[in-house]
């Protein structure tokens, strides 16, 4: 029998929640292309936000930005980063974006009289956007979020339950991922909540093929037989997934249990080759370091790195590529003693993008302590803001100098800018808009001057595009000033009216941007701008010994 249309893989998760399904889920994405097979990742969300951009990273962790402007969830980030694959807004789905749609296309009639419920409107509505955007690959990773057992997530279950059936076992399958907890008393992982979760799951009609236990040890022979007797599924599709400190090992031991493998012979594919030599490099790179530097990482979130996955994936991407482990010193810049501290302890800086008042001193001091005593520095976005502060404060004199976002301010050098083009269409936001609307979100492209600094960094590239999200920008009617104190302005929007990059000519190292270069480092493309910050901390390193 021929099967037309992708295949469906739906990963779903039990016992508890941060086992890992973003990267489970990232992982098998990788396992197939590296078989030859195509594929997209989708991720459907039980919360009721319509999407991240609102809620709290220290809640819910980073805001990962697509090219298209979404504001989406970190794991998004991993599919990025495992696949190479550009995830698109719509590869999100809400529990609040299928509300919204529905109760949109309600006002407008287009039920004809009929009342709305979540069997089947709602359940509809999520089947329509899953298996939509999808044509022409061979295979589409969907993660549920949450865990199964939350009341959010039973609409979506109910969902994939239904597109089971309509999809038949030839083109779906679903992957559970559980956590085997280690009882220390009685040496022994321990299968039951992992029975149980499969039972929760079975409840919503669900069946799991497919099982990958998280533990600590990683198990054997008696542990597998009980979960296949418990769960009902053959143990050759009960995948060992102990800890690693390796994120990107885990697609080779994912392969190690067969898990691709075993999902081509369920589908009845051909099992093609797979070529996973490009993973055992990387992790062989990563792993054997020569050299090592210390970099100072001054933000607000500093003890919740969730907040910060990205740029601790970049950072990690541009060290391993360099040979180079980068020990980071997450600075938490409310704490001022904390920050002077660090301050003559790191080979070069970053100042991550923010939101918010909060810990502004302590990154303000950070950047003039960089500038002043020449460590290199990467500002990111609320980063690149505050440098131009610093030098407004310290190198224009004027003491006041500060953004709109913080305040009223006399000296407002940073301010929200209420149009701007992209492309052909004028967009607008005013201060009063509803937060997630207000924002300059996705790609943009920025010229870069010639023989700049940025221009080094991006091998003399004439125009770049690269991921913005914010909502205030460098006050143009102070650049002329800022220029005559030392800073050039080296990257700046095709228009020519927003500064998108700046430095300082008489600096060994300092850059700042607009944008987010995270979003968009890969470990097998690191970004240039962390690879060269690294390559920046190794010289400074060195003429300090
Ligand atoms: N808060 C700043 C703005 O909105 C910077 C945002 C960021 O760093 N992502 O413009």
């Amino acid at each position: 029998m021929t099967v037309v249309g992708p295949r469906f893989v739906f990963v779903t998760g039990g016992v508890v929640s941060s086992v890992g399904k973003g990267i489970a889920a990232a992982s098998i994405g990788a396992l197939l292309l590296a078989r030859g097979f195509s594929a997209r990742l989708k991720k459907l969300e039980p919360y009721i936000n319509v999407d991240p951009g609102t809620i709290n990273p220290y809640k819910h962790g980073e805001v990962y930005v697509t090219d298209d402007g979404g504001e989406t969830d970190l794991d998004m980030g991993h599919y990025e980063r495992f696949t190479g694959i550009p995830t698109r807004a719509i590869d999100l789905l809400t529990t609040g974006k299928v509300y919204s749609s529905v109760i949109a296309r309600e006002r407008k009639g287009d039920y004809l009289g009929s009342d709305i419920q979540v069997v089947p409107h709602i359940t509809d509505e999520i089947k329509r956007c899953v298996l939509s955007a999808v044509e022409g690959v061979d295979f589409v990773i969907c993660e549920v979020g949450g865990t199964v057992g939350d009341i959010e997530s039973l609409p979506f279950l109910e969902a994939i339950r239904q597109l089971r059936n309509d999809l038949g076992p030839q083109r779906s399958v679903n992957v559970h991922l559980t956590l085997l907890p280690y009882i220390a008393s009685a040496n022994e992982l321990k299968t039951k909540p992992s029975q149980h979760s499969v039972r929760e799951l079975l409840r919503t009609g669900i069946q799991p093929e497919f099982l990958i236990c998280r533990s600590s040890h990683g198990f054997e022979g008696e542990t597998r037989k009980k979960l296949s007797l418990f769960c009902n599924i053959p143990e050759p599709h009960i995948v060992d997934a102990p800890d690693e400190n390796w994120i990107y090992q885990i697609p080779l031991n994912f392969h190690k249990s067969d898990l691709d493998g075993a999902l081509c012979r369920y589908f009845s594919l051909s099992c093609q080759k797979v070529d996973l030599k490009k993973w055992e490099e990387l992790v062989t790179r990563f792993q054997s370091s020569r050299n090592t530097v210390r970099l100072g990482v001054f933000g607000k979130y500093a003890h919740f790195l969730e907040a910060y996955k990205s740029l601790q994936e970049a950072i990690v991407h541009a060290g391993g590529a360099q040979g180079t482990k980068v020990e980071v010193q997450w600075v938490e810049t409310e704490d001022e003693a904390c920050v002077q501290a660090a301050l003559p302890e790191v080979h070069a800086m970053i100042v991550p993008g923010g939101f918010g008042s909060r810990g502004i001193p302590g990154k303000l001091r950070a950047i003039q302590y960089a500038r002043e005593n020449k460590i290199p520095f990467l500002g990111i976005c609320l980063g690149m803001q505050l440098a131009i502060i610093e030098a407004a404060r310290h190198l224009l004199g004027l003491p006041d100098a500060s953004s709109t976002e913080f305040g009223e301010t006399p000296e407002p050098v940073i301010a929200l800018m209420t149009e701007w083009m992209q492309g052909e269409q004028l967009q607008r936001r005013t201060a009063c808009g509803n937060l997630g609307g207000t924002m300059r979100l996705g790609a943009y492209p920025c010229v870069v001057r010639p023989n700049s600094k940025l221009a080094g960094v991006y091998d003399g590239k004439k125009e770049i595009s690269e991921r913005h999200r914010h909502r205030y920008e460098v006050n143009s009617t102070y650049l002329e000033r800022l220029e005559k104190v030392g800073l050039c302005f080296s990257g700046w929007s095709p228009d020519g009216d927003l500064p998108e990059a700046v430095e300082y000519t008489d600096h060994p190292w300092f850059l700042a941007v607009q944008y987010h270069p995270e979003f968009k480092s890969r470990p097998f493309a690191p970004h240039p701008l962390f690879v060269h910050l690294v390559q920046a901390a190794l010289r400074k390193k060195k003429g300090a010994q």
